[in-house]
């Protein structure tokens, strides 16, 4: 990792230089309330003050809600096209637990058994620039050890004021700075303001969730139908926590068949496994028809699962589920109510 320092004068002609040489996706403000990751074409459309995104912005870019994977030829043989488009590009302005959320997608989609071409080939071409946010009110990442980035970024910056503290993750950052930005190496005295940042920031945090024990408490919670009836109850199966959740990754593949059934295409699609029709299986069966036992199940995945394949959890703690439920479900209160239940 290399420590610099970039003035905030000089980080504007930075940014355009990028926007006018590589295709740059950053913050954009939607509407009072939402800002949403974008396609750039003039700095003046950029808005890094934001608090929120709506949409997981990583995943989108790199794990796209749909997108045809094969085009298919049927004749004598069997003709195969993969299809992907994999243009290098910028990603400017995800903040610490988005940035950790991509390197859990990165390794979901690359250290099991199928390594997924159409996700890796657009991670090898998205150059990432990190930007520290101070936490939306319903962001409990710090709960989740997910407030800080240590890789999968290439630049990193922190706003302290009058320049930006930049950490530096990969040699094609470090080239990038190199050639478009005047960036110096950071003194004593930068290191100290980004500590006071770093402080502030981790002091920032309103939401938080009591992890502690949850990998053993869940087990002995999870038969408990009353605990998981109380949890749910409200829940209307409407999918929208996977949609925002930038670790989700479920999805579903279709057909789309011309009618003389001699050509088609295998369609990816983002699904949810809040749906009741995920569990649905041929002959009619569904493997979970309940609300109660699809949260459940989520909560797991989120918590649980993924620590014992690779070590981490899946939920980062950033928060957007909380906010999307319209039912008000609230992940980190769960946690807790774990807590408080098995310890009663
Ligand atoms: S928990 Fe909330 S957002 Fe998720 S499916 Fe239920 S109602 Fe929808
Ligand atoms: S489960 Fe909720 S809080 Fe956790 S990463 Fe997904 S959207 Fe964020």
């Amino acid at each position: 990792m290399l420590y610099k320092v970039l003035k905030k004068d000089d980080s504007k002609e930075f940014l355009s230089k990028l926007i006018s040489d590589y295709e740059f996706i950053g913050p954009v403000k939607k509407d009072r309330e939402t800002h949403d990751f974008l396609r750039i074409n003039d700095i003046k459309k950029l808005d890094t003050n934001y608090k929120r995104t709506t949409i997981a912005p990583a995943k989108k870019i790199l794990f796209l809600p749909s997108e045809t994977l094969i085009q298919y030829e049927i004749n004598e043989d069997v003709k195969i096209n993969p299809v992907h488009n994999a243009k290098e590009k910028i990603l400017f302005g995800i903040d610490a637990c988005d940035v950790n959320g991509m390197n859990f997608l990165d390794r979901f989609f690359s250290e099991f058994e199928i390594i997924d071409e159409p996700y890796t080939s657009r991670r090898k071409n998205l150059m990432v620039i990190g930007l520290d946010r101070m936490p939306s009110e319903t962001n409990f990442s710090i709960s989740m050890g997910m407030e800080y980035a240590k890789d999968g970024f290439d630049i990193f910056l922190t706003d302290l004021g009058n320049r930006y503290f930049v950490r530096v993750g990969t040699k094609k950052g470090n080239d990038l700075l190199a050639k478009y930005a005047s960036a110096v190496n950071a003194s004593q005295e930068d290191f100290k303001d980004y500590d006071k940042f770093m402080d502030d920031y981790r002091k920032s945090f309103k939401n938080k969730a009591d992890t502690e024990n949850f990998y053993d408490n869940y087990e002995l919670i999870y038969d408990d139908r009353k605990f998981w009836d109380k949890v749910a109850k409200d829940c209307y199966s409407c999918g929208s926590c996977c949609l925002v959740c930038p670790t989700c990754f479920c999805f579903n593949v279709r057909d789309d068949m011309e009618l003389n059934l001699k050509k088609g295409s295998k369609i990816r699609e983002w699904d949810s496994c809040m749906i009741p029709g995920y569990g649905l299986v041929a002959g009619g069966h569904n493997f979970r028809p309940d609300k109660e036992n699809r949260l459940k199940q989520r909560y797991r995945c989120k918590l649980k699962t993924f620590e014992d394949r690779l070590g981490t959890n899946s939920c980062v703690g950033c928060g957007r589920c909380i906010e999307a439920c319209l039912a008000k479900i609230n992940i980190a209160e769960d946690i807790n109510a774990v807590k408080k239940e098995v310890s009663v």
